[in-house]
């Protein structure tokens, strides 16, 4: 049977009765809005639950149903960044600061979703971080020394020593560490929609904000004019924020297997279910599902920063061929569903998260790679959107800043065009970026040693 081009999420929202919510279809007054009901958008408006607020969540699909819910669900800190990349970029209070955003991104999306009992395949799955050939050896052991300097947990495998962990000979060692989960992302998106709900934020979908002037925003049925207006919208137009400049997106692809027999399972795990990816520059990853299904994703260099989605099995065809070299005893189990997504990301692969200096109450998270961290950034904007004087992380609004340098200056993009300098800036940002000793990073220890000393008053 051919793969068919159906996100598997969205097939398993369908056997839920999760109501879609009507579009905006009149002009209305609130004291927050928020633009995009992916993981930014939901944890910014779960930020203001209890505040005695009116809040109103504006979203052009349905909640999730962009690249949250397109998205593998690994709950894990690790990103495009890994921890070795932020340490040589960042020092280590940097990286440390960093890797907070995201271990707390993990942190706050496993609360909400055990304390709200929301069911969206809620898996605890260690990571497994597997070096392919030598360099890919050498990639574990700088992650595990890393980890080592900040202080975290970890167990590292050797070639011979993975044999008991997981059945293929192909990977040269591997770092595994726990406080990781995956997650059926549009069906926590939905759940976080309900409780939203429940708590009285009014929701739209089908509500795609096309202008904003002033402190309304209007789609193409209605309006809302609010006190505090935050965009946590992906694939920006130009002429809604200059900001939509800084992020453009990379293409990856899933695909999900029929279920795994108990046999398959246990060549494949034989010492528990692990989420895993491997140390290739465009890297592949899978997990299994709940239903004992196979998730694997991936993609290749050609197709990762193209304009468009690519609806082609292509590029997962080989992806797959691929695992199946690595995982003989896997030869005949079957994908059955595929699909590509963009994720939007910014030249240096950090979120940009702005207030716009003009108009103070007219927020931007954008970027955001990695639903820990867009849950972190969301619930960051709420929380500096009215008097932020008690936060002690103002020091974020420096890492994020939209106005940050780049490794190719922004004019040679007119020239070359966006796609090929982002993949460069990219490439620069995550092998060989130093952000230690620059003015931005003083500016952030200054910061931080203000918002610290004001702390211990
Ligand atoms: C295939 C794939 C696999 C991935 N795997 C993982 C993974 O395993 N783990 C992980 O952590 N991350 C993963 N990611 C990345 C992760 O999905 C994103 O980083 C994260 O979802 C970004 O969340 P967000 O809220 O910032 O953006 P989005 O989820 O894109 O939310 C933005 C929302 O804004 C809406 N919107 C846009 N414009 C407007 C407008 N004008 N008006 C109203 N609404 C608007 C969109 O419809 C969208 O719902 C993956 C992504 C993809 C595509």
């Amino acid at each position: 049977m051919p793969i068919k081009l159906q996100n598997w999420w969205f097939t398993t929202l369908l056997g839920t009765e999760e109501a879609i919510l009507p579009p905006l279809e009149k002009d209305i007054e609130a004291d927050v809005v928020i633009v995009g009901a992916g993981a930014a958008g939901l944890s910014a408006a779960y930020g203001f639950i209890g505040k005695g607020l009116k809040v109103v969540l504006l979203e052009k699909n349905i909640c999730g149903g962009d690249t949250s819910g397109k998205s593998a669900g690994f709950l894990t800190p690790d990103s495009e960044l890994e921890l070795s990349q932020l340490l040589r970029r960042f020092g280590i209070t940097g990286a440390a600061d960093l890797w907070h955003v995201a271990t707390s991104g993990v942190e706050m999306m496993k609360e909400r979703i055990q304390k709200h009992g929301m069911e969206c395949d809620f898996q605890v799955q260690d990571s497994l971080y597997l070096g392919l050939e030598k360099s890919g050896w050498e990639a574990v052991q700088e992650e595990v020394a890393s980890r080592k300097l900040l202080g975290f947990d970890q167990i590292l495998y050797t070639k011979e020593q993975l044999k008991g962990i997981i059945g293929s000979d192909a990977y040269s060692g591997a770092v595994r560490y726990a406080g990781t989960y995956g997650v059926d992302a549009l069906l926590f998106c939905q759940g976080m929609k309900k409780l939203l709900l429940e708590n009285s934020i009014q929701i739209y979908e089908s509500s795609e904000v096309e202008k904003i002037e002033d402190h309304k925003v209007s789609t193409h049925l209605g309006s809302v004019k609010a006190g505090q207006v935050i965009f946590c919208a992906d694939k920006l137009q130009t002429q809604l924020t200059h900001f939509a400049n800084n992020v453009y997106h990379a293409q990856t692809f899933l695909s999900v297997s029929e279920p795994l027999g108990d046999k398959e399972l246990n060549q494949m795990f034989p010492n528990g279910r692990f989420q895993c990816w491997d140390s290739d520059v465009v890297y592949s990853y899978f997990r299994l599902l709940g239903t004992d299904r196979l998730l694997l994703g991936g993609g290749d260099m050609r197709t990762t920063f193209s304009a468009n989605d690519l609806n082609s099995s292509r590029v997962i065809e080989h992806v797959i061929k691929k695992f199946k070299e690595k995982f003989p005893m896997l030869q005949d189990l079957e994908f059955v569903q595929y699909w590509p997504g963009r994720i939007d990301c910014t030249r240096d692969l950090l979120p940009t998260v702005a207030r716009e200096e003009s108009q103070p109450w007219l927020h931007f998270v954008l970027g955001c790679v990695g639903l820990p961290w867009a849950t972190f950034c969301g619930d960051f904007a709420a929380r500096h959107a009215y008097d932020d004087s008690a936060c002690d992380d103002h020091h974020y609004y420096e890492y994020f800043r939209p106005d940050r340098e780049f490794f190719v200056p922004l004019w040679l993009e007119k020239i070359l065009g966006k796609q090929l300098v982002f993949s460069i800036n990219n490439g620069w940002a995550k092998y060989y970026q130093k952000d230690v000793n620059t003015e931005a990073t003083r500016q952030i220890t200054r910061r931080r040693e203000a918002e610290n000393a004001r702390h211990n008053q």
